[in-house]
């Protein structure tokens, strides 16, 4: 069983959008454990104040290192010891390398969320592991940052979602934008679903949507595009026909 731990302010927030959908039913068949531990119930004040002010002064207010260190410490004693993640927009960025690291590396996450101007340095120096941003933006809380980390490596773990293809082909996995993807109806708004989908040919249809990653990530993704490896056989073909459909248009 993979198992994560969410520190935080908003346990009961957090607790209903990790038990919801796929991840939900992976906690029933004990796949996974996620849990949120509310911060404050490891405060020794009346007022379960956790945050104080910022030594050195200016604004605000910081999270203070013992009631992050009490829950934690429930946490470690109760579960065992866990790779624990101070969401940070200091910390690295995040991607989809990452989320796989995790799975295969860790098999409990702690995960701690932030408020205020932050929380106390001697905490990270003490508990925290590794820090990670989900990007370069500042956001008001850790929440949603842990959530989309939890959310990102526990669709990984096995058995979690039903086929290892449902991720295996999206974005990022292989270091590609995923294809377009169609439903029915067949034409929607006078905007008709590529033939080559309906063809039934198999082959046809992998060489179109590995065209069109291919494209995508050009276009969209530069900085992507200048990584990739296509120097198969295969993928020189596909180059030498994009670039003849392309050459037209221009
Ligand atoms: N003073 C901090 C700074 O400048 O780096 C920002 C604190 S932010 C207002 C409050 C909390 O939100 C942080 O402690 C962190 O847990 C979370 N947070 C905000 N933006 C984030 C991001 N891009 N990635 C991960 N966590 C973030």
């Amino acid at each position: 069983m993979y198992e994560i731990d969410i520190m935080t302010l908003f346990d009961l927030t957090v607790g209903d959008m990790m038990n919801e959908s796929v991840l939900g039913r992976a906690q029933e068949r004990d796949i996974l454990r996620i849990e949120a531990h509310q911060i404050r119930d490891y405060t020794l004040n009346r007022q379960k104040q956790v945050d104080d002010y910022p030594y050195g002064g200016g604004r605000g207010a910081v999270m203070q290192a013992d009631p992050l260190y009490q829950c934690w410490k429930h946490i470690t004693d109760t579960y065992g010891p866990g790779h624990t993640i101070y969401l940070s927009p200091a910390g690295r960025t995040f991607t989809e390398t990452d989320a796989r690291r995790l799975r295969d590396d860790y098999c409990h996450l702690i995960l701690v969320c932030g408020h205020y101007e932050g929380i106390d340095e001697r905490f990270i120096e003490e508990c925290v592991d590794e820090e990670i941003s989900i990007g370069d933006f500042v956001l008001t809380g850790g929440e949603l940052p842990a959530m989309v980390v939890a959310d990102a490596v526990a669709r990984l773990v096995p058995g979690v979602l039903s086929d290892p293809e449902c991720f295996e082909n999206e974005s990022h996995w292989n270091g590609l934008l995923e294809y377009p993807q169609y439903s029915r109806p067949e034409e929607w708004h006078g905007r008709r679903v590529p033939d080559v989908l309906r063809s039934g040919n198999h082959k046809l249809v992998e060489q179109w949507r590995r065209k069109q990653s291919i494209l995508r990530t050009r276009l969209r993704r530069p900085d992507l595009y200048a990584k990739l490896d296509l120097s198969s056989k295969e993928d020189q073909k596909l180059l030498r026909e994009l670039e003849a459909e392309i050459e037209p248009e221009k």
